[in-house]
């Protein structure tokens, strides 16, 4: 028995009450982007009809205005993830970005011919691609840490490549094929013991419980505001600020400059070095309306209440002939990744589709992962705080129907 109703966070988001052929929606793939409340879409249309202006550059009232708004929304995020420095969160337009400047900036600045990159085998490409680029440009090398049969890190295989000195641990904080949890205060400290640098990419770790990076032990955390409940096109890197501080800037333009002359330009400082061009204000302004959003719940509420659904989605699925669920590990957020036997997976989550149950199909983003597991894809049912027990028993009745069908 599940003691949280979800149903008074459900009538703050408008979405989730559309139709979709002819059925209620059941979204559950919010691992790909979850659904916005209320306040978040008040607070991007107020902007847009009252408080339009650029930042940092005018000299009238409006623009004042939104530059206080701008930077309130960083103090705002800052602050929710116990960063002291609101300098030291810089806005990109995702965890994507956030990676790649770290990569081009941190990475070209400091890595050199043969060093060592390690990176996770459940890596979503964003945290793959950018060292695979970094890794081209300067000669360093990439080696993988494997994962345990049930989806955990392979604690061992990791102490033997920190043994080997690597100069950039990239890690995951959640997996997002997988769901898997992953111990990065732990996996951080070891790391930072054995003289790495460490990125995490916190993207799938925000939307299920609070991050404190105070505490958390990295150097840099990177997300995506559109995964927590905020707009697309605005999210963070986190750095910390004596790293950020010797760091280039990555990208070239207005906003970050100082003094610009022909003999040559003088940047500005923290964070306005790192954030060429005019910024995504909205997003910045809607991702604190999703974050005020957040601290105005009970959090340990909604976790509860996630981890419940896991659990009944995984209880009245397993009755469901045919349906393999994959290796997760021992702490999960409440996203499964399973195979229906005898069905690919396109196939069912069209069907999925047809019933109104939104899944996603795929690599996920994380092909290596896949080609570990021998399997081209898989399927994800991802869940979030405003999804009910019934809409898990919904998925469930809809992959047994499928099922059943081609006794
Ligand atoms: N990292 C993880 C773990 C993700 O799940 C995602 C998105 O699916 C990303 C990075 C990339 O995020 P974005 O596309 O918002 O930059």
């Amino acid at each position: 028995m599940n003691p949280v109703d979800p149903k008074r966070w459900r009538r703050d988001f408008p979405l989730l009450s559309v139709r979709v052929h002819g059925q209620p929606l059941v979204y559950l793939d919010n691992a790909a982007t979850t659904q916005k409340p209320r306040s978040v879409i008040d607070a991007v249309n107020r902007f847009y009809k009252t408080g339009n202006a650029n930042v940092h550059r005018g000299s009238h009232a409006l623009s004042a205005q939104a530059t206080t708004a701008f930077e309130q929304a960083r103090d705002r995020v800052a602050h929710w993830l116990g960063v002291d420095n609101s300098a030291t969160l810089l806005w990109t337009r995702g965890t994507t970005e956030s990676i790649n400047l770290v990569a081009q900036s941190w990475g070209r600045q400091h890595l050199r011919q043969d060093d060592l990159i390690l990176l996770m085998q459940s890596a979503h490409h964003a945290n793959i691609v950018p060292w695979q680029m970094l890794a081209t440009a300067t000669g360093a090398r990439i080696e993988v840490i494997p994962l345990q049969a049930d989806g955990d890190i392979d604690l061992a295989a990791y102490h033997r490549l920190l043994g080997r000195k690597p100069a950039l641990v990239a890690l995951g904080h959640v997996s997002n094929a997988l769901g898997t949890i992953y111990p990065v205060e732990t996996l951080c400290r070891d790391a930072k013991a054995a003289g790495a640098t460490v990125l995490v990419d916190g993207a799938q770790a925000l939307p299920h419980f609070d991050v404190r990076l105070d505490t958390l032990g990295c150097d840099f955390y990177a997300f995506s505001g559109h995964k927590v409940f905020g707009p697309t096109g605005i999210g963070a890197l986190w750095g910390r600020r004596e790293l950020l501080e010797a760091m280039p800037p990555w990208q070239g333009g207005g906003e970050m400059i100082e003094q610009v002359s022909f003999d040559g330009t003088r940047y500005a400082g923290l964070p306005f070095k790192f954030e060429a061009g005019t910024p995504n204000i909205a997003g910045a302004i809607g991702l604190a309306a999703a974050i005020d959003y957040l601290d105005a719940q009970d959090r340990l509420a909604m976790e509860t209440h996630e981890q419940a659904l896991l659990q009944h989605a995984l209880d009245a699925c397993s009755q469901v002939p045919g349906f393999r669920p994959i290796a997760s590990g021992s702490r999960r957020v409440s996203l499964i990744s399973f195979e229906l036997d005898g069905h690919h997976q396109q196939d069912v989550a069209h069907w999925l589709d047809r019933q109104g149950v939104a899944v996603r199909a795929g690599h996920h983003c994380a092909m290596p992962l896949m080609q570990s597991l021998g399997l081209p894809g898989t399927l994800r049912a991802s869940f979030a705080f405003y999804n009910t027990l019934q809409e898990a028993e919904q998925l469930a009745q809809a992959l047994d129907q499928l099922a059943q069908s081609q006794k």
